[in-house]
């Protein structure tokens, strides 16, 4: 039996996507191209109105080009409406629903046999358990040499615009004996950068009673080895300032900061329920880069937020100048049923959202480029990921680039690199988001 599994949505769901090719491997399905296979699984994505289109679309695709295949519909759109899907969406054969991915197998199972899956809600213990198991050896769709570590599932944080609590439940935090069990498989399997990863890895161990960031931290770096960690999504007001000492200590821990501050006008985060404003998030960023100099951070900011008026960007647009990110990713926000704000007055028109959004980030794209410069001249390591077909060039990132999201490294070399291998290399010119590396014999 053959499948096919289409992945979307954000990296959490890339390691759930990962995770149930590990259980169907184990339980003798084989992973093929889409033609060659029996199930097409999309893992789609139910987090905004564009993402939950986007997987529906997939699967209108996937129908559209196979008639006869059997499709199965898993992720968070499947779990977030399964009801509803079942009802209204006949393109797929299944739809999964399940929170507890361990039972992939007889989803695709009853899609071959034309049984109709009935769904659990049920996160048993048992199936914790076999994630785990799984975890550790499951494929990796991510470029060689990297992989990402979810550390935790779900939110307590229950921003107001986001529908994430009620998808992926509340904060449970893995055991820091698991995650460092797979970190240790995952080194063991050659993968050079690991991708700390959760909703808010700020408040890892918070549903145990208290921060345990640090303490994962002080256990990976027992780990020997020529490694990168890089930690992803830590929410502000959980930012565990015990970790820059280890990180001055232990340089494979990465100067890299997600930290998406989501706004900068007092009023608007009061009703986004984000609890801190600009002056909070300054001063943590002076004293991330009092500790790390080469810190860099990398941020989120929604526009369009019921009730944001122009004095409120005005905040924002003072708070982008002060804070000088180095890579910031924009949207506009998108009205979700049984979130807090989705009742909320004065909303803002898409195309006034949407405008804003442009002013950001074109004020954004001269503040990367000018933060990217202080780089030309050094030499750092490089993860080499890729080779451009037919250039003696490659594509790679330094540890100022998250994977997928940020610039790239772009190095010259005559001779062959290894893919998911470091090199040494020096930055000799910024090409727009890109920096241009020699390697250095
Ligand atoms: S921190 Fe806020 S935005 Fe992020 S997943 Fe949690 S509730 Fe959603």
């Amino acid at each position: 039996m053959n499948y096919f599994i289409d992945p979307f949505g954000c990296v959490k769901n890339q390691v759930d996507a990962e995770t149930m090719m590990a259980f169907l491997n184990k339980e003798g399905w084989v992973s093929t191209d889409a033609e060659q296979a029996d199930v097409i699984i999309v893992n789609s994505c139910g987090f905004i109105e564009s993402a939950k289109r986007e997987s529906i679309n997939a699967v209108m695709a996937w129908r559209a080009a196979y008639p006869h295949k059997k499709i199965v519909l898993a992720g968070c759109l499947s779990q977030r409406y399964a009801t509803e899907l079942e009802e209204s969406l006949a393109e797929a054969t299944v739809i999964f629903g399940d929170k507890d991915i361990s039972n992939i197998g007889g989803a695709a199972a009853a899609a071959l046999s034309g049984e109709r899956y009935a769904h659990s809600d049920a996160t048993g213990a048992c199936s914790v358990d076999d994630i785990e198991n799984a975890l550790p050896e499951r494929p990796l769709l991510s470029l060689p040499g990297s992989a990402y570590v979810k550390i935790s599932e779900g939110c307590d944080n229950h921003c107001a615009f986001c529908s994430i609590p009620l998808i992926r439940g509340g904060l449970r935090s893995r055991t820091i004996t698991a995650i460092v069990g797979e970190c240790t498989a995952l080194l063991k399997r050659g993968v050079k950068e690991l991708c700390l990863i959760g909703q808010d890895i700020g408040s890892f161990g918070m549903d145990r009673g208290g921060q345990e960031l640090p303490d994962l931290l002080a256990s990976i770096s027992t780990l020997p080895g020529d490694f990168w960690v890089r930690l992803l999504y830590i929410h502000p007001n959980h930012f565990p300032t015990r970790i820059l000492d280890l990180m001055q200590n232990d340089k494979r821990f990465l100067s890299y900061f997600d930290l998406p501050f989501q706004h900068g006008a007092a009023a608007v985060l009061k009703r986004m329920n984000r609890q801190q404003n600009a002056k909070d998030y300054l001063a943590l960023l002076d004293r991330i880069r009092a500790a790390l100099p080469d810190a860099v951070i990398r941020s989120t900011f929604l526009l369009g937020f019921p009730g944001e008026t122009e004095k409120d960007m005005d905040e924002l647009f003072d708070f982008q100048e002060k804070s000088s990110l180095d890579w910031l990713g924009c949207f506009t926000y998108s009205r979700e049923e049984n979130t807090p704000a989705y009742s909320m007055k004065n909303r803002v028109p898409k195309r006034i959202a949407l405008a804003r959004k442009q002013q950001v980030e074109e004020k954004q794209a001269a503040i990367t480029k000018q933060r990217m410069e202080r780089f030309i001249g050094r030499a750092f390591d490089v993860l080499v990921e890729e080779k451009i077909q037919g250039e003696a060039l490659y594509l790679g990132r330094l540890f100022c680039h998250a994977p997928e999201v940020d610039g790239s490294a772009v190095i010259s070399s005559d001779a062959v690199l290894e893919m998911g291998s470091f090199i040494r290399g020096k930055v000799f010119v910024r090409a727009g988001f890109d920096l241009e590396i020699a390697p250095l014999r």
